[in-house]
C-alpha cells in the first residue's frame, strides 16, 4: 500500500483519500503534518471508503481547529466536501474553543492539533465540545489513561480534564486540555515489553439509564475474568445532555495502560457489550505485546515529531499502515516495520 507522490501547482502535498483505509484518518494526519512542517496540503476523495463520503461535522471541526491555531486558510471546508485545501500559517499558542456541533468526537479534534501546539511559542488551553465517548474514536478515558502517559514518556506535557461526558447521539460533552510547549530534547521512546502487570480494572459511565445496566455489565466482566478479582467503579453523568453507557476495561502495566471501551447501543444487550470488551482485553493480554491496536496508530506521528523510538505491537491495523503512508509523504522512509512473528510487529520510527 503506497500513496502516489504528487504536489499541485501551489507546491501542496496532494493526498488521495481513497488510499489504504480510506477514512478520516488520512485527512486528520495530513492536517497535523501540514501544521508541523508548514507545507500546504490538498486532500482529494476525502473518506471515499465511507458510507457517507466527504467531510462530516467532526472533520470540519478538525479543519477549522487546524486553521484556528495557525491563522491558516481553508478551501473546501463545507459539509460533504470531498476535497480540502489547507495552507497553514505559523502556529500560535493561546486559548481556543472548538465545537464539533454534534456528537462527533472531541478526542479526534485534539488528535489533530495537540502536536503542532507542542511547538507553539506559548502554552495553550483548549476547550473542545462534542462527544467524549464515541465508537471508533479515542474516548476521554483512553486519552487520559492510555495515550497521554505515553506522550509524557516522549517529553510532552499535555493534561486533560473531562468537564462533561458526551455520548452518542446527544453529544454536548466537553474536554479541557492544557498543552505546554516542549521544553527539552526528549530521549528515544522504547516500549518493547509489557513490564510488570499491576492490575486489570473496570468502570462504567452511564447517563439516564436503568441502573441495572452497569450492574449487569460489571457482573459480566467479573465473570469473564474469574477467578481473578476485578476492581470496578460505576460513574453516573447527570450533566450529560442525553442517555448513554460505556464500559471500560483497563489493563495496567508498569509503564503502559491499555483502555478498552465497549459502547452500548440500542438493541445490543448490556451483557454482550461487556462480554465483547472483556474478550478484547483478554486477547490483548494473551498477545503479550505492550502496545495495543489503537495506541499503535496514534503513537506514529508523535514518535516522528517528538522523540523517535520503537515499540512492539500486534500485527499493524490497516489504519496504522495508512497512517504510515501519510507520514511517508512528508518524511519518506521514516518508519520501518519488522515482522517479528506472524502475530507481532516491531515498529521503529526515526525522529524527523
Ligand atoms: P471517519 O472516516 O468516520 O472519520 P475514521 O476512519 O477517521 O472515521 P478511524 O480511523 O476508525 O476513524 O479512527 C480514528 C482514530 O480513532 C484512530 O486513531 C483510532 O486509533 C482511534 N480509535 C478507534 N477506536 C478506538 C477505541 N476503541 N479506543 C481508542 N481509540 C480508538
Amino acid at each position: 500500500m503506497t500513496m502516489e507522490h504528487s504536489t499541485d501547482s501551489r507546491g501542496a502535498v496532494v493526498l488521495d483519500g481513497r488510499q489504504g483505509e480510506g477514512g478520516g484518518q488520512i485527512f486528520r494526519s495530513a492536517l497535523t503534518l501540514s501544521l508541523c512542517t508548514g507545507k500546504p496540503v490538498r486532500i482529494d476523495h476525502i473518506r471515499a471508503n465511507r458510507r457517507k463520503p466527504g467531510l462530516m461535522r467532526q472533520h470540519l471541526a478538525c479543519a477549522r481547529a487546524a486553521a484556528g491555531i495557525s491563522q491558516g486558510t481553508l478551501r473546501g471546508d463545507e459539509l460533504g466536501s470531498t476535497t480540502l485545501e489547507f495552507t497553514p500559517g505559523p502556529i500560535v499558542g493561546g486559548e481556543f474553543s472548538f465545537s464539533v456541533g454534534s456528537a462527533g468526537s472531541s478526542g479526534l479534534v485534539l488528535q489533530t492539533v495537540y502536536l503542532p501546539l507542542l511547538f507553539a511559542d506559548r502554552p495553550s488551553k483548549l476547550r473542545i465540545e462534542g462527544g467524549t465517548h464515541n465508537a471508533w474514536a479515542p474516548s476521554a478515558d483512553f486519552l487520559l489513561h492510555s495515550f497521554l502517559p505515553q506522550l509524557e514518556l516522549m517529553g510532552a506535557e499535555v493534561s486533560l480534564r473531562m468537564d462533561r461526558a458526551g455520548f452518542f447521539p446527544g453529544g454536548g460533552g466537553q474536554i479541557s486540555v492544557e498543552i505546554q510547549p516542549l521544553s527539552s530534547e526528549s530521549s528515544p521512546y522504547e516500549m518493547l515489553s509489557c513490564g510488570e502487570r499491576k492490575e486489570v480494572r473496570a468502570w462504567t459511565r452511564s447517563a439516564y439509564l436503568d441502573q441495572h445496566i452497569p450492574a449487569r455489565e460489571i457482573a459480566a466482566i467479573r465473570r469473564k475474568f474469574a477467578p481473578r478479582d476485578i476492581p470496578y467503579e460505576e460513574f453516573w453523568h447527570e450533566e450529560s445532555s442525553g442517555p448513554g453507557n460505556t464500559v471500560q476495561v483497563a489493563v495496567v502495566h508498569d509503564r503502559v495502560t491499555q483502555v478498552f471501551t465497549g459502547f452500548a447501543s440500542r438493541g445490543v444487550p448490556a451483557k454482550k457489550v461487556a462480554h465483547d470488551v472483556a474478550v478484547e482485553a483478554k486477547r490483548f493480554l494473551a498477545a503479550e505485546v505492550p502496545i495495543g491496536e489503537y495506541l499503535a496508530d496514534q503513537l506514529l506521528l508523535p514518535l516522528a515529531l517528538l522523540a523517535g523510538g520503537r515499540f512492539r505491537t500486534s500485527k499493524l491495523s490497516k489504519h496504522a499502515l495508512t497512517n504510515i503512508d501519510v507520514l511517508h509523504r512528508f518524511f519518506p522512509g521514516i518508519v520501518r516495520v519488522q515482522e517479528e512473528s506472524e502475530a507481532v510487529d516491531l515498529v521503529e520510527v526515526r525522529l524527523a
